[in-house]
């Protein structure tokens, strides 16, 4: 079976450097292993993933002389399976609906001061703790909620499986030329609170749909920024639940600015059609990053 690599931009603004080195990383891969590179956009914030950003990151792609395996997943074409998924989960009693709004939330990171491994505040579960009946009365008056994954419970679950072995919550983090050295590193649930799994104003969440789309598409290799190495702990709980293949991971580091400092995405990093326009090639790119 071939390997199968992806790049899966949020275009919620255009690509920058941090972005051309992950995609260029992942073809990089591709091409040495003999598999396949696929593009998949994460638009599931379609309110900030407007349709000319897709066409903008998938522009600025073939720019620096990527091909991808088409046709791409827009996962914004998808909601009803991640709806699906959801609906499954919550009636297993893995999920919960919270009606907390943003302004209880901070109220909340007040009082708690714990947490999570983005430095969001951990949500003390609050709404875990709703009696059936006002829980009820709330869904039917349509009090907007979320959907929170029971994290104790899941963890519970996935460690009473027959077959789970000790491996379950952990994952391959592999490096090196051709990723053939491999790390078994433990997922770690305590550190998350009970994450959102579906939104408030959208059917899934980015951790939903990124399991749900690297299974379906086949992904064996998931190369992505160590931003998102925690988050791998929570694909592993969900890929677990969800009786998901479990693909090995490279979390590859962030590049960084003249100044030494991460390009964060919401930072000023220039953006790749900036760096055209003022006559950067995608060779001058490439090279850069030590890419032929
Ligand atoms: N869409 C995510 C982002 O742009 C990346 C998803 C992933 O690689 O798992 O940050």
């Amino acid at each position: 079976m071939s390997p199968v690599f992806r790049f899966a931009p949020s275009p919620n603004g255009y690509l920058h450097l941090g972005h051309a080195y992950s995609a260029l990383l992942n073809a990089e891969f591709a091409r040495r292993l003999g598999g396949r590179f696929l593009v998949r956009i994460e638009d599931i914030d379609v309110t900030r993933c407007k349709p000319e950003l897709v066409d903008a990151a998938l522009e600025d792609l073939a720019w620096l002389g990527l091909q991808w395996e088409g046709p791409v997943l827009r996962q914004s074409a998808h909601f009803q399976r991640y709806r699906a998924v959801a609906v499954d989960l919550e009636a297993k009693g893995l999920l919960y609906p919270c009606f907390c709004t943003r302004g209880d939330l901070a109220k909340l990171a007040g009082e708690y001061p714990a947490r999570d491994p983005d430095g969001a505040p951990l949500y003390p579960g609050i709404c875990r703790h709703l009696e059936p009946g006002e829980r009820a009365r709330r869904i039917a008056a349509g009090v907007p909620h979320a959907l929170r994954l029971d994290r104790a419970k899941a963890v519970k679950e996935v460690e009473a499986r027959p077959a789970a072995s000790s491996a379950a919550l952990s994952w391959d983090e592999v490096s090196g030329e051709r990723l053939e050295i491999t790390v078994r590193l433990e997922a770690d649930p305590l550190r998350w609170g009970d994450v959102v799994i579906v939104r408030k104003e959208c059917p899934t969440s980015y951790h939903l749909s990124v399991v749900l789309d690297d299974a379906l598409q086949g992904v064996t290799h998931v190369v992505r920024g160590t931003d998102l190495y925690e988050a791998t702990t929570i694909h592993r709980l969900l890929q677990t639940l969800l009786d998901l293949p479990a693909p090995v991971y490279h979390h590859h580091e962030l590049v960084k600015d003249d100044a030494g400092r991460k390009l964060a995405k919401s930072a000023a990093s220039k953006p790749l059609r900036e760096l055209r326009a003022e006559g950067v090639s995608a060779a001058d790119i490439r090279k850069r990053f030590g890419f032929s």
